[in-house]
């Protein structure tokens, strides 16, 4: 077979044809031309249009690589007079209207920048960074416009930072399909409100069961406008996270009262207390006993952690309540100020933190994808611009659509 039918093979030409390929050093170049008289396609409404108006000037579009050589389609654009839309520029099979790679291409581009930088993909295939991200972007706004959007009932709404807590972006997960549905510039309730006045709508936001989310979060108002039967779930991970804190807290303030001396003595205990008793070594057990013995705030700080964290084995609502209820006396007689000020925290919230004995969500789901998204922001310092990591992460977590190859 000769190399030009195999090109207009692959290609899947049939208004066209190969009329030459040649070969450099860097590049295999395929002219294309029209077949005969075939009907052109409108570059716009793809209509078939008997009536050419003009041949413009020869453009160039980037292919796959074949081995080596990568392939550069040749092809002099024809305008057509639509019957509908007018004079327009034929539809090309290989590429969208105005992309300068093909769609073959733009594909596999689409996909490796899904596991590599941006950087990564362009370097693989020889494009700039420019061109990875329009490609990109223009994946995004298809998966976008063309993504299946079946009815959503639990949703994790959360927070991501950018550039060390400079920029905070929202992202909103289905947390039964974990998948991420949306992404707001900002953190705020007026950034997050078309979440639920355009991506959802009135009528999907009637499907919403659950929704979860940090206490701290400024949606629950939004929850209550737009999906008031849905009830707000003030998810484990977040609670557990503000505990963390707490001790961590403790912890800190505590080491600054102490003495150099006693520092040393404390040193790398922070895990001895978490440990079971019975698994100590005798040097283990002296360093513990010290502890508890210089540093009575942070043991008990050790120990309300532990404390609550039995609250989510509970299936009872009467005494997961009841749990919690006397958890937060004993806390409040700590002395500890920030477990104080969690118990605020928690009084503040309690309806939507005892959802969790009915509901029991794991937001394992949302936690697997922020550290994605993490990763993201880590490896592409080229993002200057928000949109840019919007894109991205949509591109990586949203499981959207490529567009169809022709
Ligand atoms: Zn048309």
């Amino acid at each position: 077979m000769l190399i030009e039918t195999f090109i207009r093979k692959q290609l899947r030409l049939k208004a066209h044809t190969v009329t030459k390929v040649e070969e450099t050093d860097e590049h295999m170049v395929v002219h294309i031309d029209r077949l005969g008289k075939r009907l052109l396609r409108c570059g716009v409404c793809r209509h078939r249009c008997l009536e050419v108006h003009d041949i413009r000037k020869e453009r160039e579009w980037r292919d796959l690589s074949m081995r080596k050589l990568p392939l550069k389609l040749r092809y002099c654009p024809r305008r057509l007079e639509c019957p509908r839309c007018g004079v327009r520029v034929e539809d090309f099979p290989w590429a969208e209207p105005w992309a300068r790679v093909t769609s073959a291409l733009a594909n596999a581009v689409a996909k490796l920048a899904r596991e590599l930088s941006w950087q990564g993909t362009a370097r693989q295939y020889g494009l700039n960074w420019k061109s990875v991200a329009t490609i990109v972007k223009r994946a995004v706004a298809y998966g976008l416009k063309n993504r299946s959007r079946p009815p959503v009932h639990v949703i994790g709404i959360d927070e991501v930072s950018r550039r060390k807590g400079q920029v905070y972006l929202t992202v909103v997960y289905d947390l039964e399909r974990r998948v991420l549905l949306w992404v707001g510039n900002d953190r705020t309730e007026e950034a997050v409100r078309p979440f639920f006045t355009e991506e959802l709508g009135r009528r999907r936001c009637n499907t919403l069961q659950v929704i979860c989310m940090d206490m701290w979060a400024p949606y629950a108002n939004l929850v209550k406008q737009y999906a008031p039967k849905a009830q707000i779930l003030f998810d484990r991970f977040h609670i557990v996270k503000h505990l963390n804190e707490a001790v961590e807290e403790v912890r800190r303030s505590e080491m600054r009262r102490l003495t150099e001396k006693e520092k040393v003595g404390l040193k790398r205990t922070r895990w001895l207390v978490l440990k079971n008793p019975w698994n100590l070594s005798d040097d283990q057990k002296e360093r513990l006993s010290t502890l508890v013995k210089w540093n009575t705030a942070i043991v008990r700080a050790y120990y309300l952690k532990e404390a609550f964290q039995l609250f989510w084995d509970y299936q009872q609502p009467k005494r997961a309540k009841d749990h919690l209820e006397k958890w937060m006396r004993s806390a409040m007689r700590s002395k500890l100020e920030p477990f104080k000020k969690f118990v605020r925290m928690l009084r503040n919230h309690l309806d939507g933190i005892l959802a969790w004995t009915k509901y029991r969500l794991s937001s394992g789901a949302v936690e697997g994808m922020n550290n994605k998204i993490k990763s993201i922001s880590h490896r592409s310092f080229g993002f200057r611009t928000v949109e840019h990591f919007i894109a991205a992460i949509y591109h990586c977590c949203a499981r959207l659509p490529l567009p169809v190859e022709r």
